[in-house]
Protein backbone atom coordinates (compact mmCIF):
# COMPACT_ATOMS: atom_id res chain seq x y z
CA UNK A 1 0.00 0.00 0.00
CA UNK A 2 1.48 3.36 -0.67
CA UNK A 3 0.14 6.75 1.06
CA UNK A 4 0.84 10.24 0.27
CA UNK A 5 1.60 13.04 2.56
CA UNK A 6 2.96 16.77 2.11
CA UNK A 7 5.18 16.87 4.92
CA UNK A 8 6.78 13.84 6.42
CA UNK A 9 9.17 13.79 9.74
CA UNK A 10 11.29 10.63 10.31
CA UNK A 11 11.20 10.47 14.06
CA UNK A 12 9.14 11.07 16.63
CA UNK A 13 11.70 12.55 19.45
CA UNK A 14 11.94 16.12 20.85
CA UNK A 15 12.26 17.89 17.13
CA UNK A 16 9.24 16.02 15.78
CA UNK A 17 7.05 17.59 18.55
CA UNK A 18 8.21 20.95 18.08
CA UNK A 19 8.14 20.89 14.22
CA UNK A 20 4.59 19.38 14.52
CA UNK A 21 3.20 22.55 17.01
CA UNK A 22 4.95 24.63 14.35
CA UNK A 23 3.16 23.26 11.31
CA UNK A 24 -0.46 24.01 13.07
CA UNK A 25 0.69 27.02 14.34
CA UNK A 26 1.40 28.49 10.60
CA UNK A 27 -1.65 26.59 9.35
CA UNK A 28 -0.87 22.73 7.89
CA UNK A 29 -4.38 21.67 6.91
CA UNK A 30 -5.73 18.35 8.16
CA UNK A 31 -4.11 14.90 6.59
CA UNK A 32 -1.22 17.00 4.76
CA UNK A 33 1.81 15.75 7.77
CA UNK A 34 2.76 12.85 8.67
CA UNK A 35 4.90 11.59 11.13
CA UNK A 36 6.47 8.30 11.66
CA UNK A 37 8.31 7.03 14.99
CA UNK A 38 10.05 3.92 15.98
CA UNK A 39 8.67 4.78 19.66
CA UNK A 40 5.43 3.84 21.04
CA UNK A 41 4.13 7.01 22.16
CA UNK A 42 3.85 10.36 20.80
CA UNK A 43 7.03 12.62 20.74
CA UNK A 44 8.13 14.22 24.70
CA UNK A 45 10.40 15.99 26.29
CA UNK A 46 13.57 13.48 25.96
CA UNK A 47 15.28 15.23 28.87
CA UNK A 48 12.38 14.04 31.77
CA UNK A 49 14.33 10.85 31.22
CA UNK A 50 17.18 11.61 33.24
CA UNK A 51 15.79 13.98 35.58
CA UNK A 52 11.90 13.59 36.70
CA UNK A 53 11.92 9.98 35.41
CA UNK A 54 14.27 8.12 37.71
CA UNK A 55 12.82 9.69 40.91
CA UNK A 56 12.41 8.02 43.71
CA UNK A 57 9.48 9.47 44.68
CA UNK A 58 6.30 11.13 42.22
CA UNK A 59 8.65 10.09 39.35
CA UNK A 60 7.48 12.15 36.26
CA UNK A 61 5.52 9.94 33.80
CA UNK A 62 4.13 10.38 30.41
CA UNK A 63 1.50 11.51 29.80
CA UNK A 64 2.93 14.85 31.48
CA UNK A 65 5.66 15.43 29.54
CA UNK A 66 5.07 15.09 26.13
CA UNK A 67 6.40 18.56 23.91
CA UNK A 68 6.01 21.22 24.24
CA UNK A 69 5.73 21.50 27.78
CA UNK A 70 9.63 21.94 28.25
CA UNK A 71 8.85 25.42 26.70
CA UNK A 72 5.82 26.10 28.80
CA UNK A 73 3.63 25.40 25.79
CA UNK A 74 0.67 23.18 25.46
CA UNK A 75 0.97 19.66 25.63
CA UNK A 76 0.74 17.28 22.55
CA UNK A 77 -0.84 14.29 23.36
CA UNK A 78 -1.68 11.34 21.07
CA UNK A 79 -5.44 13.47 20.92
CA UNK A 80 -3.78 16.65 19.60
CA UNK A 81 -2.31 15.04 16.85
CA UNK A 82 -6.30 13.51 16.12
CA UNK A 83 -7.74 16.72 16.35
CA UNK A 84 -5.70 18.69 14.50
CA UNK A 85 -5.74 16.24 11.26
CA UNK A 86 -1.52 14.86 12.06
CA UNK A 87 -0.92 10.91 11.28
CA UNK A 88 0.71 9.90 13.86
CA UNK A 89 2.58 6.72 12.84
CA UNK A 90 4.31 5.10 16.11
CA UNK A 91 6.15 1.84 16.73
CA UNK A 92 7.27 1.78 12.87
CA UNK A 93 10.82 2.44 11.47
CA UNK A 94 11.57 4.05 8.52
CA UNK A 95 13.33 0.83 6.86
CA UNK A 96 14.42 2.67 3.96
CA UNK A 97 14.51 6.58 2.10
CA UNK A 98 14.86 7.17 -1.23
CA UNK A 99 15.23 11.01 -1.80
CA UNK A 100 15.31 11.13 -5.57
CA UNK A 101 12.04 9.38 -5.81
CA UNK A 102 10.30 11.31 -2.43
CA UNK A 103 9.50 7.66 -1.32
CA UNK A 104 10.33 5.97 2.34
CA UNK A 105 9.19 2.70 3.07
CA UNK A 106 8.34 1.76 6.12
CA UNK A 107 8.61 -1.90 8.57
CA UNK A 108 4.79 -2.15 7.67
CA UNK A 109 6.03 -2.73 4.39
CA UNK A 110 4.09 -0.08 3.64
CA UNK A 111 5.69 3.19 1.08
CA UNK A 112 4.78 6.48 1.93
CA UNK A 113 5.31 9.43 -0.20
CA UNK A 114 6.07 13.29 0.09
CA UNK A 115 6.48 16.10 -1.28
CA UNK A 116 9.20 17.77 1.59
CA UNK A 117 10.79 15.64 4.32
CA UNK A 118 11.97 16.46 7.99
CA UNK A 119 14.99 14.19 9.00
CA UNK A 120 14.52 14.41 13.23
CA UNK A 121 15.85 11.05 13.64
CA UNK A 122 17.94 11.69 16.47
CA UNK A 123 20.96 9.84 17.98
CA UNK A 124 21.76 6.47 19.27
CA UNK A 125 24.40 5.51 22.40
CA UNK A 126 27.59 4.41 21.27
CA UNK A 127 27.31 1.08 22.41
CA UNK A 128 29.69 -0.92 24.51
CA UNK A 129 30.82 -3.63 21.76
CA UNK A 130 31.84 -0.82 20.02
CA UNK A 131 34.71 -0.03 22.25
CA UNK A 132 35.75 -3.92 21.94
CA UNK A 133 34.05 -4.83 25.19
CA UNK A 134 30.83 -7.32 25.71
CA UNK A 135 27.93 -7.23 27.83
CA UNK A 136 25.50 -4.26 26.55
CA UNK A 137 22.44 -7.28 26.27
CA UNK A 138 22.78 -8.33 29.81
CA UNK A 139 19.52 -7.66 32.39
CA UNK A 140 21.44 -5.24 34.36
CA UNK A 141 23.02 -3.51 32.10
CA UNK A 142 21.25 -0.05 31.39
CA UNK A 143 21.85 3.04 28.00
CA UNK A 144 19.51 5.61 28.55
CA UNK A 145 18.06 7.13 25.22
CA UNK A 146 14.56 6.42 24.89
CA UNK A 147 11.22 5.37 27.48
CA UNK A 148 12.24 1.90 26.89
CA UNK A 149 15.82 2.52 28.03
CA UNK A 150 14.09 4.65 31.18
CA UNK A 151 11.76 1.64 31.87
CA UNK A 152 14.06 -0.71 32.29
CA UNK A 153 16.67 1.40 34.18
CA UNK A 154 13.72 1.62 36.80
CA UNK A 155 13.37 -1.38 36.94
CA UNK A 156 16.99 -2.37 37.49
CA UNK A 157 17.24 0.10 39.98
CA UNK A 158 14.22 -0.65 42.19
CA UNK A 159 15.84 -4.40 42.31
CA UNK A 160 19.49 -3.26 43.27
CA UNK A 161 18.06 -1.48 45.95
CA UNK A 162 21.51 -0.83 48.18
CA UNK A 163 24.00 -2.22 45.87
CA UNK A 164 26.65 -1.34 43.79
CA UNK A 165 25.88 0.41 40.68
CA UNK A 166 28.76 1.79 37.86
CA UNK A 167 28.09 4.60 35.88
CA UNK A 168 30.96 4.39 32.96
CA UNK A 169 30.88 8.35 31.23
CA UNK A 170 31.12 11.84 32.91
CA UNK A 171 28.97 13.74 30.51
CA UNK A 172 25.38 14.95 30.66
CA UNK A 173 23.69 11.04 31.08
CA UNK A 174 26.74 10.08 33.24
CA UNK A 175 26.38 13.26 35.54
CA UNK A 176 22.56 12.87 35.72
CA UNK A 177 21.96 9.64 36.20
CA UNK A 178 24.63 9.35 38.56
CA UNK A 179 22.67 11.30 40.97
CA UNK A 180 19.46 9.91 40.01
CA UNK A 181 21.23 6.64 41.22
CA UNK A 182 22.03 8.46 44.44
CA UNK A 183 19.07 9.79 45.02
CA UNK A 184 17.58 6.20 44.85
CA UNK A 185 19.75 4.95 47.69
CA UNK A 186 22.54 2.64 45.61
CA UNK A 187 26.34 3.07 45.90
CA UNK A 188 27.46 4.61 42.64
CA UNK A 189 30.99 4.73 41.56
CA UNK A 190 31.62 6.76 38.20
CA UNK A 191 34.30 5.69 35.73
CA UNK A 192 35.82 9.24 34.00
CA UNK A 193 37.93 8.49 30.94
CA UNK A 194 39.31 11.85 31.82
CA UNK A 195 40.46 14.15 34.32
CA UNK A 196 37.22 14.92 35.55
CA UNK A 197 33.53 15.27 34.72
CA UNK A 198 31.89 17.05 31.73
CA UNK A 199 35.17 17.48 30.25
CA UNK A 200 33.79 18.86 27.22
CA UNK A 201 32.65 21.87 29.27
CA UNK A 202 33.59 22.07 32.42
CA UNK A 203 36.78 23.89 33.46
CA UNK A 204 38.77 21.93 36.24
CA UNK A 205 37.37 24.48 38.88
CA UNK A 206 33.79 23.90 37.76
CA UNK A 207 34.15 20.27 37.81
CA UNK A 208 35.55 19.72 40.87
CA UNK A 209 32.67 21.54 42.53
CA UNK A 210 30.15 19.35 40.96
CA UNK A 211 32.48 15.99 41.59
CA UNK A 212 32.90 17.00 45.59
CA UNK A 213 29.09 17.95 45.56
CA UNK A 214 28.47 14.61 44.36
CA UNK A 215 30.77 12.97 47.10
CA UNK A 216 28.83 14.57 49.42
CA UNK A 217 25.95 12.58 48.41
CA UNK A 218 27.75 9.34 48.78
CA UNK A 219 29.37 8.84 45.09
CA UNK A 220 32.70 8.10 44.18
CA UNK A 221 34.78 8.70 40.99
CA UNK A 222 37.43 6.75 39.65
CA UNK A 223 39.22 8.51 36.51
CA UNK A 224 41.76 8.45 34.17
CA UNK A 225 40.25 5.01 33.07
CA UNK A 226 37.76 3.14 31.01
CA UNK A 227 36.20 -0.32 31.47
CA UNK A 228 38.66 -3.38 29.59
CA UNK A 229 35.65 -6.26 30.81
CA UNK A 230 33.28 -7.13 32.39
CA UNK A 231 32.80 -11.05 34.76
CA UNK A 232 28.99 -12.09 34.47
CA UNK A 233 27.48 -14.92 36.74
CA UNK A 234 25.80 -17.75 35.24
CA UNK A 235 22.17 -16.03 34.52
CA UNK A 236 24.67 -13.82 32.50
CA UNK A 237 24.37 -11.00 35.16
CA UNK A 238 27.26 -8.50 34.99
CA UNK A 239 28.99 -8.87 38.48
CA UNK A 240 32.21 -6.88 38.32
CA UNK A 241 33.81 -4.26 36.10
CA UNK A 242 37.42 -4.92 35.33
CA UNK A 243 39.38 -1.37 34.36
CA UNK A 244 42.05 -0.79 32.27
CA UNK A 245 44.25 0.79 35.48
CA UNK A 246 43.57 -3.29 36.69
CA UNK A 247 41.04 -2.52 39.18
CA UNK A 248 37.95 -4.40 39.77
CA UNK A 249 34.68 -3.14 40.83
CA UNK A 250 32.25 -5.38 42.10
CA UNK A 251 28.72 -4.42 40.22
CA UNK A 252 24.72 -4.77 40.90
CA UNK A 253 24.07 -2.25 37.93
CA UNK A 254 25.75 -0.98 34.89
CA UNK A 255 24.37 2.57 33.18
CA UNK A 256 26.55 3.57 29.85
CA UNK A 257 26.88 6.82 28.86
CA UNK A 258 29.68 7.18 26.91
CA UNK A 259 28.54 9.03 24.05
CA UNK A 260 26.25 8.95 20.97
CA UNK A 261 26.27 8.71 16.94
CA UNK A 262 23.68 10.61 14.56
CA UNK A 263 21.17 8.43 13.16
CA UNK A 264 21.59 9.00 9.13
CA UNK A 265 22.28 5.78 7.76
CA UNK A 266 19.05 6.35 5.88
CA UNK A 267 20.57 9.30 4.30
CA UNK A 268 24.20 8.13 4.01
CA UNK A 269 25.24 8.21 0.01
CA UNK A 270 21.93 10.40 -0.76
CA UNK A 271 22.14 13.52 1.27
CA UNK A 272 25.89 15.24 1.84
CA UNK A 273 26.73 14.96 5.40
CA UNK A 274 29.28 17.01 8.08
CA UNK A 275 30.40 16.43 11.55
CA UNK A 276 28.55 13.14 11.43
CA UNK A 277 25.18 14.25 10.94
CA UNK A 278 23.08 15.90 7.79
CA UNK A 279 24.80 18.84 6.27
CA UNK A 280 21.93 21.76 5.99
CA UNK A 281 21.84 25.59 5.08
CA UNK A 282 20.71 28.45 7.67
CA UNK A 283 17.22 26.85 6.60
CA UNK A 284 17.43 23.51 7.76
CA UNK A 285 17.63 22.56 3.75
CA UNK A 286 20.18 19.38 2.73
CA UNK A 287 21.92 18.81 -0.01
CA UNK A 288 18.35 18.10 -1.73
CA UNK A 289 15.84 21.20 -1.63
CA UNK A 290 12.69 18.99 -0.69
CA UNK A 291 14.73 17.44 2.29
CA UNK A 292 15.09 19.42 5.98
CA UNK A 293 17.15 18.22 8.77
CA UNK A 294 16.84 18.86 12.61
CA UNK A 295 17.69 18.31 15.83
CA UNK A 296 20.60 15.93 17.13
CA UNK A 297 20.99 14.97 13.26
CA UNK A 298 21.62 18.34 11.23
CA UNK A 299 24.80 20.05 10.97
CA UNK A 300 23.76 23.30 10.52
CA UNK A 301 25.90 26.81 10.23
CA UNK A 302 26.01 28.58 13.70
CA UNK A 303 26.63 32.55 13.46
CA UNK A 304 27.54 32.76 16.62
CA UNK A 305 30.35 30.47 16.26
CA UNK A 306 31.55 32.18 12.62
CA UNK A 307 29.04 30.50 10.54
CA UNK A 308 30.82 27.10 11.31
CA UNK A 309 28.92 23.97 11.15
CA UNK A 310 28.18 22.60 13.99
CA UNK A 311 26.22 19.10 15.37
CA UNK A 312 24.23 20.21 18.56
CA UNK A 313 23.11 17.56 20.71
CA UNK A 314 20.54 19.39 22.72
CA UNK A 315 17.36 20.19 23.45
CA UNK A 316 17.27 24.11 23.34
CA UNK A 317 18.90 23.32 19.31
CA UNK A 318 16.47 20.73 18.63
CA UNK A 319 13.30 22.67 19.53
CA UNK A 320 14.35 25.88 17.87
CA UNK A 321 16.26 23.82 14.39
CA UNK A 322 12.94 22.29 14.19
CA UNK A 323 10.66 25.38 14.70
CA UNK A 324 12.45 27.07 12.07
CA UNK A 325 12.83 24.74 9.24
CA UNK A 326 8.82 24.67 9.45
CA UNK A 327 8.75 28.04 9.32
CA UNK A 328 11.42 28.24 6.09
CA UNK A 329 9.05 25.09 4.85
CA UNK A 330 5.65 27.32 5.09
CA UNK A 331 6.36 30.54 4.78
CA UNK A 332 10.21 30.92 2.50
CA UNK A 333 9.80 34.19 2.12
CA UNK A 334 9.04 35.93 5.66
CA UNK A 335 11.51 33.28 7.57
CA UNK A 336 15.07 34.78 7.72
CA UNK A 337 18.79 32.43 8.58
CA UNK A 338 18.93 30.56 11.56
CA UNK A 339 20.46 32.62 14.38
CA UNK A 340 21.36 30.26 17.04
CA UNK A 341 22.69 31.43 20.32
CA UNK A 342 23.92 27.59 21.55
CA UNK A 343 22.42 27.07 25.06
CA UNK A 344 22.47 23.82 27.27
CA UNK A 345 21.47 22.89 30.99
CA UNK A 346 21.33 20.19 33.70
CA UNK A 347 20.11 19.76 36.14
CA UNK A 348 21.05 17.52 39.01
CA UNK A 349 20.48 17.17 42.87
CA UNK A 350 19.11 20.42 43.65
CA UNK A 351 21.74 22.22 41.48
CA UNK A 352 21.43 23.34 37.92
CA UNK A 353 23.30 25.24 35.20
CA UNK A 354 23.19 27.13 32.37
CA UNK A 355 25.70 27.49 29.24
CA UNK A 356 25.85 29.76 26.71
CA UNK A 357 28.09 30.46 23.45
CA UNK A 358 30.84 28.61 23.12
CA UNK A 359 33.80 27.62 25.33
CA UNK A 360 36.93 28.39 23.98
CA UNK A 361 39.99 30.81 24.64
CA UNK A 362 41.01 32.24 28.34
CA UNK A 363 38.61 31.70 30.96
CA UNK A 364 37.57 33.66 33.89
CA UNK A 365 35.68 32.07 37.33
CA UNK A 366 33.40 34.26 39.33
CA UNK A 367 31.45 34.22 42.07
CA UNK A 368 31.08 31.97 45.77
CA UNK A 369 32.45 28.43 44.56
CA UNK A 370 32.01 27.72 48.23
CA UNK A 371 28.23 28.36 47.74
CA UNK A 372 25.78 27.88 45.48
CA UNK A 373 26.31 30.94 43.17
CA UNK A 374 28.78 30.95 40.77
CA UNK A 375 30.14 31.19 37.59
CA UNK A 376 32.76 31.71 34.51
CA UNK A 377 33.42 33.70 31.56
CA UNK A 378 35.26 32.53 28.36
CA UNK A 379 37.09 35.49 26.51
CA UNK A 380 38.53 34.84 22.88
CA UNK A 381 40.00 37.53 20.90
CA UNK A 382 39.21 39.81 23.15
CA UNK A 383 34.96 39.29 23.63
CA UNK A 384 33.20 37.61 25.90
CA UNK A 385 32.11 34.36 24.02
CA UNK A 386 30.84 32.25 26.37
CA UNK A 387 29.17 32.33 30.05
CA UNK A 388 28.19 29.79 32.44
CA UNK A 389 26.23 30.21 35.66
CA UNK A 390 25.11 27.46 38.49
CA UNK A 391 22.47 28.02 40.87
CA UNK A 392 21.69 31.67 39.06
CA UNK A 393 17.82 32.92 38.89
CA UNK A 394 15.63 33.25 35.69
CA UNK A 395 17.14 37.40 35.58
CA UNK A 396 20.50 35.95 35.88
CA UNK A 397 20.45 33.42 33.65
CA UNK A 398 18.87 35.53 31.11
CA UNK A 399 21.40 38.50 31.49
CA UNK A 400 24.30 35.90 30.53
CA UNK A 401 22.60 34.95 27.56
CA UNK A 402 22.14 38.54 26.02
CA UNK A 403 25.69 39.14 27.32
CA UNK A 404 27.11 36.32 25.47
CA UNK A 405 25.26 37.05 22.38
CA UNK A 406 26.24 40.58 22.47
CA UNK A 407 29.69 39.41 22.48
CA UNK A 408 30.81 42.60 23.90
CA UNK A 409 34.75 43.43 24.01
CA UNK A 410 36.53 43.39 27.16
CA UNK A 411 39.50 45.26 27.87
CA UNK A 412 39.74 44.92 31.99
CA UNK A 413 40.02 41.21 32.15
CA UNK A 414 40.67 41.37 36.27
CA UNK A 415 37.81 44.23 36.68
CA UNK A 416 35.53 41.63 34.76
CA UNK A 417 36.51 38.93 37.12
CA UNK A 418 36.11 40.97 40.29
CA UNK A 419 32.31 42.16 38.69
CA UNK A 420 31.67 38.42 38.16
CA UNK A 421 27.63 38.43 37.50
CA UNK A 422 27.33 42.04 37.85
CA UNK A 423 29.14 42.22 34.51
CA UNK A 424 26.60 40.52 32.40
CA UNK A 425 23.69 42.15 34.55
CA UNK A 426 25.55 45.57 33.39
CA UNK A 427 25.85 44.53 29.47
CA UNK A 428 21.96 43.32 29.46
CA UNK A 429 20.55 46.09 30.91
CA UNK A 430 22.32 48.69 28.72
CA UNK A 431 20.05 49.56 25.62
CA UNK A 432 21.07 48.34 22.63
CA UNK A 433 24.15 49.72 20.52
CA UNK A 434 23.79 52.27 17.78
CA UNK A 435 25.28 49.78 15.65
CA UNK A 436 25.25 45.73 15.85
CA UNK A 437 28.09 44.71 18.24
CA UNK A 438 28.43 41.68 16.12
CA UNK A 439 29.65 42.30 12.84
CA UNK A 440 27.79 41.89 10.09
CA UNK A 441 25.19 40.21 11.88
CA UNK A 442 27.41 37.67 11.17
CA UNK A 443 28.18 36.17 14.96
CA UNK A 444 31.82 36.49 14.23
CA UNK A 445 34.07 38.80 16.97
CA UNK A 446 34.76 41.91 14.52
CA UNK A 447 37.73 42.93 13.36
CA UNK A 448 38.04 46.74 14.50
CA UNK A 449 36.63 47.52 17.83
CA UNK A 450 33.37 48.07 17.99
CA UNK A 451 31.74 51.67 18.16
CA UNK A 452 30.33 50.37 21.80
CA UNK A 453 33.27 48.40 23.25
CA UNK A 454 32.32 47.57 26.59
CA UNK A 455 34.46 48.89 29.27
CA UNK A 456 35.03 47.00 32.31
CA UNK A 457 35.88 49.89 34.46
CA UNK A 458 32.80 52.29 33.02
CA UNK A 459 31.26 54.48 35.35
CA UNK A 460 28.53 55.80 35.85
CA UNK A 461 25.84 53.46 33.70
CA UNK A 462 27.72 50.92 35.49
CA UNK A 463 27.50 51.78 39.01
CA UNK A 464 24.00 52.95 38.05
CA UNK A 465 23.07 48.63 37.23
CA UNK A 466 25.20 47.28 39.85
CA UNK A 467 22.84 49.32 42.35
CA UNK A 468 19.58 48.25 40.66
CA UNK A 469 20.86 44.92 40.55
CA UNK A 470 22.27 44.71 44.01
CA UNK A 471 18.13 45.84 45.08
CA UNK A 472 16.66 43.42 42.77
CA UNK A 473 19.45 40.67 44.03
CA UNK A 474 18.54 41.30 47.58
CA UNK A 475 15.07 40.74 46.72
CA UNK A 476 15.53 37.39 45.14
CA UNK A 477 18.10 35.39 45.79
CA UNK A 478 16.08 34.03 48.71
CA UNK A 479 13.57 32.94 46.14
CA UNK A 480 13.61 29.50 44.81
CA UNK A 481 16.48 28.38 42.12
CA UNK A 482 14.57 27.96 39.34
CA UNK A 483 15.77 27.70 35.87
CA UNK A 484 12.42 27.86 33.20
CA UNK A 485 9.44 27.57 35.51
CA UNK A 486 8.15 24.48 33.46
CA UNK A 487 11.25 22.87 33.68
CA UNK A 488 11.51 22.99 37.18
CA UNK A 489 8.09 22.34 38.04
CA UNK A 490 7.74 19.35 35.36
CA UNK A 491 11.46 18.13 36.45
CA UNK A 492 12.76 17.98 33.22
C1 LIG B 1 18.19 11.02 28.99
C2 LIG B 1 18.50 12.28 28.25
C3 LIG B 1 18.58 13.48 28.95
C4 LIG B 1 18.87 14.67 28.28
N1 LIG B 1 18.95 15.83 28.99
C5 LIG B 1 19.27 16.98 28.35
C6 LIG B 1 19.40 18.19 29.07
O1 LIG B 1 19.25 18.23 30.29
N2 LIG B 1 19.69 19.31 28.38
C7 LIG B 1 19.87 19.31 27.02
O2 LIG B 1 20.15 20.35 26.44
N3 LIG B 1 19.74 18.17 26.31
C8 LIG B 1 19.46 17.01 26.94
N4 LIG B 1 19.35 15.84 26.23
C9 LIG B 1 19.52 15.86 24.76
C10 LIG B 1 18.19 16.11 24.06
O3 LIG B 1 17.19 15.30 24.59
C11 LIG B 1 18.36 15.84 22.57
O4 LIG B 1 19.26 16.81 22.08
C12 LIG B 1 17.04 15.91 21.83
O5 LIG B 1 16.17 14.90 22.25
C13 LIG B 1 17.26 15.79 20.33
O6 LIG B 1 16.02 15.78 19.69
P1 LIG B 1 15.82 15.01 18.30
O7 LIG B 1 14.38 15.12 17.96
O8 LIG B 1 16.85 15.45 17.34
O9 LIG B 1 16.16 13.50 18.63
P2 LIG B 1 15.36 12.50 19.57
O10 LIG B 1 14.62 13.25 20.61
O11 LIG B 1 16.33 11.47 19.98
O12 LIG B 1 14.29 11.84 18.59
C14 LIG B 1 14.66 11.02 17.52
C15 LIG B 1 13.50 10.12 17.21
O13 LIG B 1 13.68 9.49 15.96
C16 LIG B 1 13.31 8.13 16.06
N5 LIG B 1 13.94 7.40 14.95
C17 LIG B 1 15.26 7.29 14.67
N6 LIG B 1 15.44 6.58 13.54
C18 LIG B 1 14.21 6.24 13.10
C19 LIG B 1 13.74 5.49 11.98
N7 LIG B 1 14.56 4.96 11.08
N8 LIG B 1 12.40 5.33 11.84
C20 LIG B 1 11.54 5.86 12.74
N9 LIG B 1 11.94 6.57 13.80
C21 LIG B 1 13.26 6.76 13.99
C22 LIG B 1 13.78 7.75 17.44
O14 LIG B 1 13.19 6.57 17.89
C23 LIG B 1 13.31 8.98 18.21
O15 LIG B 1 11.96 8.89 18.54
C24 LIG B 1 19.09 14.64 26.87
C25 LIG B 1 19.03 13.43 26.18
C26 LIG B 1 18.75 12.25 26.86
C27 LIG B 1 18.71 10.96 26.11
Amino acid sequence: MERAFVYVIVGGGVAAGYAAHEFVKRGVSHGELCIISEESVAPYERPALSKGFLLPEDPARLPSFHCCVGSNEEKLTPKWYKEHGIELILNTQVKSADVKSKMLLIATGETISYKILIVATGARPLKLEETGVRGSDAANVCYLRDLADAEKLVNVMQSSSGGNAIVLGGGYIGMECAASLAINKLKVTMVLPRAHCMARLFTPKIASYYEEFYKSKGVKFVKGTVLTSFDFNTEGKVTAANLSDGSKLPADMVVIGIGIHPNTSLFEGQLTLEKGGIKVNYRMQSSNTSVYAVGDVAAFPVKFFGETRRRLEHVDSARKTARHAVAAIMEPKKTGEFDYLPFFYSKIFTLSWQFYGENIGEVFHFGDFSGKTFGAYWIHNGHLVGSFLEGGTKEQYEAIAQATRLKPAIEDLTELERQGLGFALSVSQKPPPSQPIIGGGSGRVPDKKPIYAWRATAGVILAASIAAFAYWYSRTESGENFVFDSIARLRI
